[in-house]
């Protein structure tokens, strides 16, 4: 009998009575007690029915009992299909729909909304609240502690991860066994994980990044989490002292880089910090050395991919790229046009191949095969190139490309400039129609608190930095950018926001 991924990650921890979660009232849950937890949950699940293959949808609060539930459907065989907590009703009919899901597992308020769209379908319904009860649970006490792990091989799905919607409708990745265990093994080695690790984990459990990056690498590890139901700057200064690694979105570092408490001495027992899920700003990079004397190590990855490229461990860390590809993911920068290798140093799309690489979107044919070549590789969605040295640099996603009077330009180039600008905090370059050259380039930007940027001094920066067809026709200042439930700005909304500014 054998399910590798229950077995390498879960499964050799049994017995063991080493702490795997701190949690915030200082409480510890051991990698067995953990087990059997999930033990537990999965007899919960095979007696309300669910067998291997079938798929289980949950939005659920962070907590113990919701990682566990990830533990009981791969120790069950079930496919977990974990939704973002944020999604509304209507939304979530589209998931439980489009997945065929077999089981919905929501926190009890919100049950009453959900019930007749799993009657409609004919999912069941349970419950599991952010503090562990619910119907799911009310039922684990009289179960047995321990469970006979299904037989899966590495081919068998693992997980249904929609993506984060960022482009348009989100879409189900396909991820295997093979695919998770895969990441999951190369980056404990990547970033040098080992039993000794205790992760600030304040990331949602609902995507890749913290599910599939933190949770997995620390499992595979060995090591414990400190499992913090979110981001929560007191909570974070409080326990830096305890823990060895952070994994982060960008937002998590300007945040504690605007806090006077988080100094050098706080991060003196930290060895590693994390960023990925959006770009990072350079300038937060140098801050943050600046501040701790830590380079943080940005990586970057997708739902489709788990992780793609790493900045190293040992060598420099450069601020503004996302390093090189991981080992056993190849990665080629390809001209969108003809498919082919571009010249190096050259921007085209990023295409990859490697175990961490998906199976194709669920019940999308014609997608998967737009985006997922025969021989394997990926078309990322995502622009880049690759410097002198083996850095990748992300310039933006293919989406966002503006191609104005014929010129292709990349947001990423003159953000990079608007940013260094006095006053500004942030941009956002997008292309929006016009009349004469089909469409034109907006640049919006977020002042620094308090400061109010000079629009005509950035005009003439920008003039003299960048050729003239890349300069944007009109500065636009606002508060804050949209952003997802993942710090992702949504370049669509501002696209529909100012598509009348030339019109
Ligand atoms: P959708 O595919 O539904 O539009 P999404 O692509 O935002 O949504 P995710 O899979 O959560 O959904 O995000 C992956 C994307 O995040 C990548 O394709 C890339 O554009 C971006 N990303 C991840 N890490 C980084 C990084 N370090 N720097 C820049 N971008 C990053
Ligand atoms: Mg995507």
């Amino acid at each position: 009998m054998a399910n590798p991924l229950y077995d390498r990650l879960f499964g050799k921890h049994a017995g063991k009575p080493t702490p795997f979660l701190h949690l915030p009232d200082g409480a510890v849950l051991t990698h067995d007690a953990f087990l059997q937890m999930a033990a537990r949950l999965a007899h919960v699940l095979t007696g309300l029915g669910l067998r291997p293959g079938d798929r289980l949808a949950a939005q659920v609060q962070k907590s113990p009992e919701a990682l566990a539930l990830y533990a009981a459907c791969v120790q069950a065989g079930v496919v977990f299909l974990p939704l973002n907590t944020g999604y509304t009703v209507d939304e979530l009919a589209y998931f439980i729909e489009n997945s065929g899901a077999a089981l919905v597992v929501c926190d009890g308020p919100g049950a009453t909304a959900l019930a007749p769209v799993c009657n409609r379908l004919g999912a069941g319904l349970k419950t599991l609240n952010a503090d562990g009860s619910g119907s799911l649970t009310g039922d684990m006490a009289g179960m047995p502690a321990s469970f006979a792990t299904a037989e899966r091989t590495e081919e068998d799905l693992a997980a249904l991860l929609y993506t984060s919607g960022t482009t348009g409708r989100s879409k189900g990745a396909m991820l295997t066994q093979t695919n998770l265990l895969s990441n999951a093994e190369t980056l404990v080695e990547y970033w040098r994980f080992t039993a000794d690790d205790v992760l600030l984990h304040a990331l949602p459990i609902f995507h890749t990044h913290g599910l599939f990056v933190a949770t997995n690498v620390t499992l595979a590890a060995g090591g414990a989490m400190v499992f913090l139901p979110k981001f929560d700057l007191d909570a974070i200064i409080g326990w830096m002292p305890r823990a060895t690694a952070m994994m982060g979105v960008p937002t998590f570092y300007t945040r504690l880089l605007d806090d006077a408490r988080f100094t050098r001495d706080l991060a003196s027992h930290m060895r590693l910090f994390i960023s990925g899920s959006a770009p990072l700003l350079a300038e937060t990079h140098r801050q943050f050395e600046e501040r701790t004397g830590h380079r943080i190590l940005e990586r970057y990855g997708m739902t489709e991919t788990n992780m793609n490229t790493s900045n190293p461990y040992d060598g420099e860390r450069r601020a503004g790229t996302v390093g090189f590809p991981l080992p056993g993911v190849e990665l080629k920068i390809t001209d969108p046009a003809t498919g082919e290798t571009v010249a190096p140093g050259e921007v085209g799309q990023i295409e990859v191949r490697g175990d961490n690489v998906f199976k194709g979107y669920w019940q999308m044919p014609e997608k998967t095969r737009e985006e997922l070549r025969d021989d394997g590789f990926f078309i990322t969605g995502d622009l880049g190139r690759i410097d002198e040295e083996g850095y990748v640099h992300i310039v933006g996603r293919n989406k966002d490309l503006i191609i104005s009077g014929g010129y292709n330009i990349y947001p990423k180039e003159v953000e990079i400039v608007l940013d260094e600008q006095p006053g500004v905090l942030e941009s956002a370059v997008i292309g929006v129609p016009h009349p004469d050259f089909g469409e034109t380039v907006l640049g919006i930007i977020v002042p620094k608190p308090g400061e109010m940027p000079d629009l005509d001094a950035i005009s003439e920066a920008v003039a003299a930095s960048l050729a003239r067809f890349k300069h944007p026709r009109k500065l636009i200042v606002v508060d804050e950018l949209p952003r997802n439930t993942m710090a992702k700005v949504q370049k669509n909304l501002l696209r529909e926001a100012y598509a009348d500014t030339f019109a």
